[in-house]
């Protein structure tokens, strides 16, 4: 758990309600816990309208309200205020790099420009459904079925991302689908263009099934006419070659701000 305890407010604007803005003191508080959350670029920061800092906050609370745009937040923290209560939070997102990372029942296929960065939500939403997968997996009894493939998250420093048109702010993540024996580990090789014949649709069905029950979701697009007659995604054009997951913000377990 977080304590943060403010003099004042600290990002854009001016001072209000009397309370100083931008102390250095307080600043380097708000620095150091966003530091300490993953966030990158600002280790060198002291002065709170430095434009690298006042995008991770805008960052920061495009992930807590949900956003999937950089389009939204105002960069500041006024003191008890919603920012401030979410930066001591228990469960504050936090932002890393999922390059390396694998886990039960998932593992990395690739990360194009480099959008290798996530949300913390996200990863650990990640973990929990490759378990609940593998679950799944042996209760069934579908053969062959491969771990979740993991592709494009976010940037670095969150932000635009080439070739999508979301992917700002950690909280979108693009799958490749599962594939059938003999290409089954394949994931390295694969190309969007050959998924139809190799498509391992009965392990697809289970990937989703765990998506959807663990990862809090808003949206999983894939364009499959069974998949969403089950409820399990949404039509989204550019679609039908994997799935982009994108979830919701948790609801914020409360830490000490003062
Ligand atoms: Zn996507």
């Amino acid at each position: 758990m977080a304590i943060l305890r403010l003099k004042g407010s600290v990002g854009s604007g001016s001072a209000k309600k009397g309370l100083p803005h931008n102390e250095p003191e307080d600043v380097t508080k708000v620095r150091n816990r966003l530091v300490e959350l993953g966030f990158q670029g600002i280790d060198h920061v002291t002065d709170g309208k430095d434009k690298e800092f006042l995008h991770v906050l805008q960052l920061f609370q495009c992930i807590t309200k949900g956003k999937h745009k950089l389009d939204w937040g105002d960069s500041r923290v006024d003191v008890h205020g919603t920012t401030h209560k979410w930066l001591a939070a228990q469960n504050a997102p936090g932002w890393v790099h999922l390059e390396g990372k694998s886990g039960i029942g998932w593992q990395i296929a690739e990360f194009d420009h480099g959008n290798s960065w996530g949300s913390t939500w996200m990863l650990q939403r990640v973990q929990l459904a490759g378990l609940y997968y593998r679950a799944l997996v042996a209760v069934s009894g579908v053969a062959d079925a491969p771990s979740m493939w993991i592709r494009d998250c976010a940037k670095k420093r969150g932000g635009k991302t080439r070739g999508h048109g979301s992917h700002q702010t950690g909280i979108d993540l693009d799958m490749r689908l599962p594939l059938l024996p003999p290409d089954t580990n394949k994931y390295d090789q694969l190309k969007g263009h050959d998924y139809d014949a190799r498509f391992h649709r009965a392990a697809a069905l289970l990937q989703c099934e765990a998506i959807k029950t663990t990862m809090n979701t808003r949206f999983v697009f894939f364009n499959d006419k069974e998949f969403k007659g089950k409820g399990l995604t949404t039509n989204q054009k550019n679609h039908s070659e994997h799935y982009h997951i994108r979830i919701r913000a948790e609801e914020r377990v409360e830490g000490v701000y003062m």
